[in-house]
Order: structure tokens, then sequence, then C-alpha cells
């Protein structure tokens, strides 16, 4: 450890960790320890970037760590998550901004209580509207890319910049965040305006929907294969013959193929090489390659 990286990192926020089990922070509940771990509020992000590019600390951002899998021997350098400590939520007409760290069931909560429809589909997508966006998330229909409206990142360099929805540039599970190191602070949706109970209806709908068909009993990332074009991933796993298949605490879920569920104490290594077989299998039983929606961090 840096003595005197960790001792400015304590003078900017007490809500820092070190070698902190990413277990813990992740919808796996699998991964080994980041070095160091933050959850800042909105103005001390671009602080903590400086001391980071100070100190040659290496970096990165987690929102409800619901897509990702950690590495067993964890991440090396600063984990920066925005969550709790940035969730705040405002509206104004048909528009809802909210902080990177606000989950997505809480603002799909406020739109609903303000009569605002166009965001029933994500009322039950476990993550921020951080990561929403990175991710382009989707479900039943519906994509973040319909509803936002703009975004404010900060780039690595410290900067604030707002991007609208074009500059986003946000396609199925993607966005320009990534392979820019921009940092999501906040979000702009524009909504239509409907009924209230009729929107709270449709999203009772549509997580009961997701409780049927989905195995939320077990940890998991959600789907864990991208959706290959003109086919659905968990058909696929299915007809390759892997329904249930294990790889330790690892398992393809018999509820829906398309998961990766963690049985009880799967490890990282176990998660990826379970994905790994899948992925050779798939593509020997029918030519097609599977890609991952589940972001690999840290190291194996
Ligand atoms: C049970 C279950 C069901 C799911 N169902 C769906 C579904 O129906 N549709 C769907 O699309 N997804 C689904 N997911 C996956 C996941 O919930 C989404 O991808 C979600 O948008 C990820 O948000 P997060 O906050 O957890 O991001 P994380 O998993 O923490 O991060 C995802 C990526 O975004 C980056 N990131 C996160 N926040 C920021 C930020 N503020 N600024 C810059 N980069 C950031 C991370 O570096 C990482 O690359 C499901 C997951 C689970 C566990």
């Amino acid at each position: 450890m840096k003595e005197s990286f960790w001792e400015e990192l304590r003078k900017i926020t007490e809500h820092c960790f070190a070698e902190e089990k990413m277990s813990g922070h992740t919808t796996f509940h699998a991964g080994g320890p980041a070095e160091y771990y933050v959850r800042p509020k909105r103005m001390q992000v671009a602080k903590i970037l400086s001391l980071c590019r100070t100190y040659a600390i290496p970096w990165l951002v987690i929102g409800n760590g619901s897509n990702l899998l950690v590495g067993d021997k964890g991440i090396k350098g600063l984990v920066i998550e925005l969550g709790r400590e940035m969730s705040q939520i405002t509206t104004e007409g048909n528009s809802i901004k909210a902080e990177a760290g606000a989950m997505l069931s809480s603002v799909a909560r406020v739109a609903a209580e303000q009569g605002l429809t166009g965001m029933e589909f994500a009322s039950g997508i476990p993550g921020t509207i951080g990561g929403a966006v990175v991710m382009n998330a989707g479900a039943y229909g519906g994509e973040m890319k319909r509803i936002v409206n703009k975004a404010t990142v900060l780039t690595p360099e410290g900067e604030e910049k707002e991007l609208n929805l074009q500059e986003l540039q946000l396609g199925y599970r993607h966005s320009c965040i990534p392979e820019n190191d921009y940092i999501v602070l906040d979000t702009e949706l524009v909504l239509e305006p409907g009924d209230s109970e009729k929107i709270q209806e449709q999203m009772a709908k549509l997580r009961t929907q997701r409780c049927k068909k989905q195995p939320l009993e077990y940890p998991s990332a959600g789907s864990t294969f991208k959706r290959p074009e003109g086919y659905f991933a968990g058909k696929l796993i299915q007809d390759a013959g892997l329904k249930g298949f294990r790889v330790g605490d690892a398992q393809i879920s018999e509820k829906h193929s398309g998961f990766v569920i963690n049985r009880g104490n799967a490890t990282a290594s176990e998660i990826a090489e379970l994905i790994r077989q899948v992925q050779n299998r798939v593509e020997r039983h029918s030519g097609v390659k599977l890609e991952t929606e589940v972001r690999f961090l840290g190291e194996f």
C-alpha cells in the first residue's frame, strides 16, 4: 500500500477501504479484494481522480456490480463505487435527473409516482442509472436509449462534459463511456405523461415475469451472454446440452440457460471457466460464437 496515497484519500472521503472484498460488491458474490475502494460523493470524484494521477494509481468505476465478474486475485489500484452517496433524483415536468448512483428501481418508482411512462421496462433491472447508461440496459422491448436525453460525464483529466444522446452512442449493450474512460455523474431522462396506476401495474407485471423466468434466488449477473443476432443465447446453450452444466459451484441455471449462477461458493475462476467451456461447446454445436455481456475486471 502507498501510505501517502491512502492518507490523502482518507482526507477526501471517510468512505474508503483497503483490501475490500469485491464479492461483497458484486451480484455474483465472487471476486478477490480491491487494493483501495471508495464510495464518494459527487464533488469528491474529480479530487480522487486528481490524486490517482499524482500517485499513478490505476482506477475504475463500478455501480451496483450487477454486470461484473471480478477475478479471484482482485483489483490492483482503486475501485470507485458510484452508489448511495450519489443517488439524488429530481423531477421537472416530463424529465427526471438522477445522479449516477441512484438505483434504476428507485428512479422507476419516482417516474411511476409522477405519472411518467417509458421506463417500466427498467424497474426490475438491478443496477444503478449510471451503469444502465453505460450498458444501454434494456428489457421487454425497452432500452435506455429511448429515454435518455443527456448525461454529465467526467473525463479522465477531471473535466465535466455534457453528452447528448447522439454523443453517448448507445447501441446494444454499448455506449462510448468505457472506451473514453468517462465517468457518468448524472443522467437526464425524458419520459411521457401517463397514468400512475397503470404504470405501477405494468412494472409489477414485469417484475412478476422476471421472478417466474429468472433464477433470482441465486447470485448471478443476469444474462451472461449477449443475444447473438438471430438467436437466443439460452436456447443455443440448451441445444448444446448444457442446461445445468457445472464447474464447481458455478452452474448454467436449470430455470434459464442464459444465466450462469453461483450455487454457493463459486470462485470467479470457476465462473470464468464455465463461461469459456460453454462458449467452446456452443460454437462446436451451432457455429455461433457467444460473446459475454458480463464485464471482466481484475486479475484471474
Ligand atoms: C438478476 C439480474 C437481472 C438482470 N437483468 C437485466 C436486464 O433485464 N437487462 C439488462 O440490460 N441488464 C440486466 N442485468 C445486468 C445489469 O443489471 C445491468 O447491466 C446494469 O445496467 C448494470 O448496472 P450496475 O450499476 O450494476 O453496473 P456495474 O455492473 O457496476 O458496471 C457495469 C459497467 O458499467 C461501468 N460503470 C458503472 N457505473 C458507471 C459510471 N457511473 N460511470 C462510468 N462507468 C460506469 C462499469 O465500469 C462496468 O463496465 C441483470 C443483472 C442481474 C443480476
